[in-house]
This record gives C-alpha cells, sequence and structure tokens, in this order.
C-alpha cells in the first residue's frame, strides 16, 4: 500500500523531501499540498512533482518521506 496524503493527515505525519543532487533535505507543508493536489495523491507521486529549490533537481533525484 502506498501512503496518501490523506494518509499523513490522518496520522498527523509530515512529509520530508530529500534531494540525493545536492544532499538537500526540506520539510513541505502537507496541508498546503493536499489543498493543491488533493488527499488522494500518493507520495510517489509527489515525489514525480517535487522540484528541489536548491539545485533545481525534478522527479528523480527527489524522494519523499513520512515523518512525525
Ligand atoms: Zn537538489
Amino acid at each position: 500500500m502506498t501512503a496518501t496524503l490523506a494518509n499523513l493527515l490522518s496520522n498527523n505525519h509530515g512529509l520530508r523531501v530529500f534531494c540525493d543532487a545536492c544532499k538537500r533535505v526540506a520539510d513541505i507543508d502537507v496541508n498546503a499540498i493536499a489543498a493543491k493536489y488533493g488527499g488522494s495523491v500518493t507520495l510517489t507521486e509527489i515525489g514525480a512533482k517535487a522540484r528541489c529549490n536548491e539545485c533545481g533537481g525534478l522527479g528523480g533525484s527527489v524522494q519523499v518521506v513520512a515523518v512525525r
């Protein structure tokens, strides 16, 4: 099972993004992206859409994980 934004919100989890290219780590406001993309979006899909603010890396180099 792949976690969705709705799963994160209901478990009160946050979202953290790692960029493999420049090693940047950033926390994402789950409420903000859930409002933008909808609660049924999966973490995999977020990873594919996410862009690194530091190096501009997209998709493949960016990983997302749920955090407390
Ligand atoms: Zn980066």
